[in-house]
């Protein structure tokens, strides 16, 4: 993974020592001697991070920071700031101006690497995310709220895992106010405990009586189900090199103890907002994922879907030498159910049919809307005998009892006619089988309508 970093800093020297180190690991490097300079590059999305010197004349470090995440076209860039002492109320100020990490000057060469080896994969990450809910959120179908990404976080449900009572209570101490606090002190129950829950973060201490705290972090890791949920250590000043082993392993962020209030409250907001943000675009995604392949009025999967579908089990069944039935199904006159009752009448009338098919179909046949007033059923495995069974007993199913319309105070008579096509061999594909069904309904209609005729007949 390759990413480009900005580095912003007012003295040369320092700009030319970083940009040396992070070449050498192959990040591209971008450089700024001033804030308005850093801006400027990150509003043109010349970077995927930034590193931010504090202390510059004119615009300092925290106003950078400020702006960068006020601005929507730059919220989403992680900004790891430098501080020039280990300064507790710099750090505090830093997050709350928005920063998502920090490092203190003389800057470790491994902690430099790893740092922004993680921001920048967790950038690549929601990069993604974001560029499929903003496809989506372009095309209609979501919403995208950029503004979970600013908001501070509140009612977080936070696990504490941590044995030591005098170190869980001041963390509980310190979180309890924003936050719901549930504490665990055996590390082997931790595990369980934290995928039984919704959580919004985990916070895990390093210094187990006799349990190796890194352990308990990669099994968290390592669970599917709360692969997302962020995790906060908690580390003795001299577990510097478990702490950098534990950002490689995925944890998201550490703090040393003693522990200022301040900064843990600071770093568990920003974790939190970030996990909730994730998950707002998560499931953007996800819901339009649906949207692309559900037919909105029936609920059936649509024509896309089913196209997709019908290719793959075509290959299948030549694959395994079984045999694939198709039917076409077509209301009708349903032109004159909308030109008698009105459209919406209409739509009733394609809600109530589609329940119909799904009652009617087994759980292996995809039944779809293929447009209009037209429907598709896939049933693999199927020879044309029970296929034509099937298409029979849908097509009593619809004639034999009137459709209800306006809420069920009136009912119509409603028929269909049914097409069926047969996969014949490898000479053919979906499309073979879907104008196969097509002539077979089309001689259905001709013939008077409902009624069932397979391509073979
Ligand atoms: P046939 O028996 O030959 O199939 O006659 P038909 O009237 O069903 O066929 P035709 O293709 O002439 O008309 C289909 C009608 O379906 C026309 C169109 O307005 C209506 N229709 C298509 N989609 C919808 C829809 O989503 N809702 C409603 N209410 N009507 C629709
Ligand atoms: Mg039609
Ligand atoms: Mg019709």
């Amino acid at each position: 993974m390759t990413a480009r970093v900005l580095v912003v800093d007012d003295i040369l020297a320092n700009v030319k020592l970083l940009e040396a180190r992070l070449s050498a690991e192959y990040f591209d490097v971008v450089t700024a001697m001033s804030g308005p300079e850093a801006l400027e590059i990150c509003e043109r999305g010349r970077c995927d991070l930034v590193l931010l010197d504090i202390m510059m004349p004119g615009m300092d470090g925290f106003e950078v920071c400020e702006r960068l995440k006020k601005n929507p076209v730059t919220q989403h860039l992680p900004v790891i700031m430098i501080t020039a002492l280990d300064q507790p109320s710099d750090k505090v100020r830093g997050l709350e101006a928005g920063a998502d990490d920090f490092l203190t000057k003389p800057v470790s060469d491994v902690a430099l690497i790893t740092r922004v080896k993680s921001l920048a994969r967790l950038k690549t990450l929601t990069d993604e995310l974001r560029m499929r809910a903003e496809t989506s959120h372009g095309m209609g179908l979501t919403d995208v709220k950029s503004a979970e990404l600013v908001k501070k976080p509140t009612q977080g449900k936070i696990l504490i895992i941590d044995d030591r009572t005098r170190s869980h209570e001041r963390i509980r101490r310190a979180l309890s106010k924003n936050h719901m606090i549930d504490i665990e002190t055996n590390p082997n129950e931790g595990v369980f405990r934290a995928a039984e829950q919704a959580y919004d973060l985990f916070v895990v201490s390093l210094n187990f009586e006799d349990y190796d705290g890194l352990r308990l972090c990669s099994q968290l890791r390592s669970l599917e189900r709360i692969r997302h949920i962020p995790i906060l250590i908690v580390a003795e000043p001299e577990d510097n090199a478990r702490v950098l082993r534990g950002l490689d392993i995925g944890v998201n962020d550490y703090i040393v103890r003693p522990i200022d209030p301040n900064e843990l409250n600071a770093r568990v907001d920003t974790q939190i907002r970030r996990k909730r943000y994730a998950q707002h675009l998560r499931e953007n995604v996800q819901q339009s994922l649906e949207m692309a392949v559900i037919d909105g009025l029936t609920g059936l999967h649509n024509r896309r879907y089913m196209e997709n579908h019908l290719s793959n089990a075509v290959d299948e069944t030549l694959a395994r030498g079984h045999s694939l039935a198709l039917m076409l199904v077509d209301i009708d006159h349903f032109k004159s159910v909308n030109d008698t009752y009105g459209h919406d009448a209409g739509d009733e009338v394609l809600r109530e049919f589609a329940a119909r098919i799904r009652k009617n179909v087994r759980g292996a046949d995809l039944a779809c809307r293929f447009g209009g007033e037209e429907f598709v059923v896939v049933m693999p495995e199927t020879d044309l005998y029970v296929a034509t069974q099937v298409a029979e007993r849908l097509r009593e199913r619809v004639a034999e009892r009137p459709f209800g319309i306006e809420d069920g105070a009136r009912h119509i008579d409603v028929t269909i006619s049914i097409g069926i096509s047969i996969l014949a061999g490898p000479e053919e594909n979906g499309d073979v089988l879907l104008k196969k069904a097509d002539l077979a309904l089309y001689r259905a209609k001709r013939t008077g309508r409902n009624r069932v005729v397979s391509d073979a007949a």
